[in-house]
């Protein structure tokens, strides 16, 4: 009898999670699980900020896939997922001249930035979104930093963020943190150092309950960091950015915090999206193709028919995985899947090592020291969930 091939493009929270179900609850020959990813290592996107700033090491943000996949149970290939034919059921990658075919198609391959079509922000601003994008954002900002010892020009030490959504304000947390040894490392006043946050919507982290809004930017703004709400970005240049009512700030970094999209490649397969994110079904598979799922920031899930979808986050895509992890192996059994149902267990935005902002469970509103505390608990359950107590004790920094 062939054996079923399930296919799982992408090592993000969704793909990752997905593959661990399923090495763990299929019996050995009851299907070829081969999961694809473009790097030999999963990266913990939600520390990324920390690296971008230069606060912790790129190493302490990402984990070799080899040592939570077993190689027995799950077929890893590293490569680049170029094309996916869903009439043919195949999937083209850049280096192997065959494309693999599958039976059942699980895609996580995570989401690209939303420019909403500000000029140049493509061509001059800077993404956190890889080990390699935030491993040049640290290393352009210090290189720019140098230069202010030769140079004395303002926009060296000036460094625009924009958006002030989620990823925006925990990237500026880090800067604040970053900056004095910065300084000290490159003898420049801190007094000098600009770093401006701009975000079009009328209020930062917007979803946040106003008391946590007003600590994070009291707080924020305590530390030097400069504001412009309700303020759209115009242009970004390679002199920095222009707003929409004409003001030029100049700046040699220029961060673009402030949206995502779904990747292209779901897209460009022919399968149906709002913004490049498909909208699933209760089983998470995308419309009109019952053997394809599509999970993490390429999905979009709705908590009923007249709600906004549920924001793309490493804790939905991850309950995604666990969900198909499991439902995957019910389905190659001849069995019914289960529906879909998330379960918020609250959100949680840093502002640097000592402080954060957020929701535990439905509204239980926390800061503070506190905050941060339970942050650093859920970057830990991640590494339990991976690979149990001796990943955590070998990758958690506590
Ligand atoms: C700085 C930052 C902080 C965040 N903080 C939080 C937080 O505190 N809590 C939270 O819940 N969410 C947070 N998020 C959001 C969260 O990280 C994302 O929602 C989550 O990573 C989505 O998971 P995913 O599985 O869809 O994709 P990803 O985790 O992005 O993984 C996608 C994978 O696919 C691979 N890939 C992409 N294209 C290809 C290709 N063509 N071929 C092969 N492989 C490919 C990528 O290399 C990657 O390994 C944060 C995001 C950022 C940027």
């Amino acid at each position: 009898m062939k054996v079923p091939k399930i296919l799982i493009l992408g090592a993000g929270y969704g793909g990752l999670m997905t593959a661990k179900g399923l090495q763990k609850h299929l019996r050995p020959g009851e299907a070829e699980v081969t999961l694809v990813n473009q790097n030999s290592y999963h990266y913990i996107t939600t520390k990324l900020h920390e690296p971008a700033a230069g606060t912790s090491h790129h190493d302490h943000a990402r984990l070799a896939i080899s040592s939570v996949i077993h190689p027995h149970r799950v077929n890893f290939i590293q490569d680049q997922v170029t094309s996916i034919d869903t009439i043919a059921k195949k999937v083209t990658l850049a280096d192997h001249k065959d494309p693999l075919e599958y039976d059942y198609l699980v895609i996580g391959l995570g989401s690209a930035p939303e420019t909403f079509g500000i000029k140049g922000l493509l061509e001059n601003a800077f993404f956190i979104r890889s080990i390699d994008s935030v491993r040049m954002i640290r290393e352009h900002m210090e290189y720019m930093f140098s230069q202010y010892a030769e140079d004395k020009k303002d926009e060296l030490i000036t460094i625009v963020v924009g958006g002030a959504g989620f990823t925006g304000i925990e990237y500026v947390g880090e800067l604040v943190d970053r900056m004095p040894e910065l300084c000290r490392e490159y003898d420049i006043p801190l007094e000098k150092v600009r770093i401006v946050n701009i975000e079009a919507a009328p209020s930062v982290l917007p979803g946040f309950d106003p008391d946590l809004v007003n600590y994070a930017t009291d707080y924020l703004k305590s530390k030097g960091v400069e504001f412009h709400i309700n303020t759209p970005i115009a242009e970004c240049t390679t002199e920095g950015v222009i707003l929409k009512g004409g003001e030029e700030i100049k700046a040699s970094t220029v961060v673009w915090t402030g949206g995502v999209r779904g990747n292209k490649l779901v897209e460009d397969a022919g399968i149906e999206t709002m913004r490049g994110r498909v909208k699933v079904d209760g089983q998470l598979r995308a419309p009109g193709h019952e053997e394809i799922f599509i999970i993490g920031d390429s999905s979009l899930v709705f908590p009923s028919e007249n709600e906004r979808p549920y924001p793309p986050t490493a804790q939905i895509a991850t309950q995604q995985g666990q969900f198909l992890g499991k439902n995957l192996v019910t389905v190659l059994r001849g069995g019914k899947m289960e529906t879909f149902v998330y379960h918020t267990k609250g959100t949680i935005a840093s502002l640097g090592r000592k402080e954060a902002i957020g929701v535990l469970g439905k509204n239980s509103k926390v800061m503070g020291i506190k905050a941060s505390f339970v942050k650093r608990i859920t970057e830990l359950r991640w590494l339990y969930l991976l690979g149990g107590i001796s990943l955590v004790l070998r990758k958690g920094k506590f």
